[in-house]
């Protein structure tokens, strides 16, 4: 996502409070303590602007979302909208998801969100997609044996590429769509992202899976 510069962004940040979690690798194995509660977490992997995370955590407030973005222009965006509202069970950390293993102990994540992902379109960056063997294999690390990982995109490549790395990494596919909008059960409790909202109104389709292992 380009975006443009924002005025004073790390001053900005730095004002964002509890709800940015500065060194999030000390957080490693105690992330409950942040949230002081045995919730279940779930994390949003490219959490962009945050409409999502914060409409998850409004509609789950027993569930515990942490966005996770690495460009802090979109972040800064997400956090001063949500200091705007009364949500206790939501946090940010500015950080690049391909480092995970820093941050969470084996099976302290419950699910795992990725939506609208960046398509890396050339076949040599393929291992970049966050939803490549190689990002796979990293949620393979933090995420609970039941865990799940949901994925939304309108990029039919991406999908496409999705759906073959999905067996190649040993994981099994729960249920997809090529056209969430217009399936009913997989659209029960659907929040739209900020990309949802803009691709979905001129007309393309959204797909979305959900994986286990
Ligand atoms: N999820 C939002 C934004 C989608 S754009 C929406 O659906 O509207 C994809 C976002 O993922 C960008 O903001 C980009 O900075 C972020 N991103 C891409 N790779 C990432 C990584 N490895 N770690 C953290 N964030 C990443």
């Amino acid at each position: 996502m380009r975006m443009r510069k924002k005025k004073n962004c790390a001053v900005r940040m730095e004002n964002a409070g509890r709800l940015l979690i500065r060194e999030p690798a000390e957080q490693i194995g105690v992330w409950k303590h942040c949230f002081q509660n045995d919730n279940e977490i779930h994390v949003e992997i490219g959490c962009g602007k945050g409409n999502f995370c914060i409409g998850m955590a409004q509609k789950y407030p027993n569930v515990n979302f942490i966005g996770i973005e690495k460009c802090d222009d979109a972040l800064l965006i997400a956090l001063e909208k949500s200091a705007q509202l009364p949500i206790d069970n939501l946090r940010f950390i500015s950080f690049d998801a391909k480092d995970l293993k820093e941050i969470f102990t084996p099976a302290e994540i419950r699910r795992i969100y990725l939506n609208f992902s960046d398509p890396w379109p050339k076949a040599r960056h393929a291992s970049r997609r966050l939803t490549s063997r190689e990002f796979l294999a990293r949620y393979d690390k933090i995420l609970k044996e039941d865990g799940t990982i949901e994925f939304k995109t309108d990029n039919r490549g991406l999908f496409d590429f999705s759906l073959e790395e999905v067996p190649e990494a040993g994981w099994k596919l729960e249920a997809h769509t090529f056209d969430l909008h217009h399936n009913e059960e997989m659209m029960v409790g659907n929040v739209m992202t900020e990309y949802e909202e803009k691709f979905s109104s001129i007309g393309n389709p959204i797909c979305k899976m959900i994986i286990r292992r």
